[in-house]
């Protein structure tokens, strides 16, 4: 199958679309917002500096997020499609992925661009939790995204937390971002032909239904090649 990518303001819900499909289909979900938290838990120069630039909500260094896709992307388990998430976000880290997949002997796949209110990214925003040990995401303020016990993972027992970019003052920071490089990249792959625009004010199930209408379109539109 595809790879497929996410283009989507902080907090649109792209890391659990993300997940259905990556359950769904049983293929990575390579999230680089995941993997530099990751590494922003170790005591380390570099581990110090990705959580100082992330508390702020700037963008890591090109040269570090470079190197760690492309060595997630050189592993065997992406050989058969996989979810990318939070990169490229913006155009010199789009056109550097293309040069990533040539290197890796990998192509660009379905590019999906969720669409969604400032308001509602706020609303998500605040009440986002996270669980420290299996990575669930919940919503405190979404009724049907509650956890069932107050701080704690429905699925492993573990703690949630919320993520230390998730306040409205780091958001502006993220969001301004966001809207300043995505429109490049939004061209970008539109004049590749390969983007999907979907209305991310959607409940999860409907975005979830309109994404797989269009993969599974797609590998029946092959199946018949
Ligand atoms: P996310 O989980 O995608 O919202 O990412 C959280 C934070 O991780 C961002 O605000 C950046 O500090 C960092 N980050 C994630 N992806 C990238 C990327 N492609 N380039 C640079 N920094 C990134």
């Amino acid at each position: 199958m595809k790879s497929i990518m996410f283009i989507a303001p902080p907090a649109a819900g792209k890391g659990t679309q993300a997940e259905i499909i990556a359950n769904k289909y049983n293929i990575p979900h390579i999230s680089t917002g995941n993997i530099l938290r990751e590494i922003a838990k170790e005591n380390t120069e570099i581990g110090n500096y990705i959580y100082e630039t992330m508390s702020n909500g700037d963008l890591v260094k090109d040269e570090i997020t470079y190197k760690l896709i492309e060595n997630r992307l050189s592993l065997k388990d992406c050989k058969n499609g996989y979810i990318i998430d939070g990169f490229p976000r913006n155009l010199e880290q789009a056109i550097k992925y293309d040069e990533i997949l040539k290197k890796v002997d990998l192509e660009l796949g379905y590019v999906f661009a969720l669409n969604i209110d400032k308001k509602e990214l706020e609303k998500r925003v605040i009440g986002r939790r996270i669980c420290e040990n299996c990575n669930t995401t919940y919503n405190i303020n979404e009724e049907h995204e509650m956890p069932r016990i107050e701080s704690i993972c429905d699925i492993c027992g573990g703690n949630l937390y919320q993520r230390k970019d998730d306040n409205l003052d780091a958001f502006e920071a993220r969001y301004k971002n966001y809207l300043e490089q995505t429109t490049d990249i939004i061209k970008y792959y539109e004049e590749k032909n390969i983007l999907y625009h979907i209305n991310g004010n959607a409940s999860v199930e409907k975005i979830a239904q309109e994404i797989d209408s269009i993969i599974s379109k797609e590998g029946k539109k092959n199946d018949n090649d």
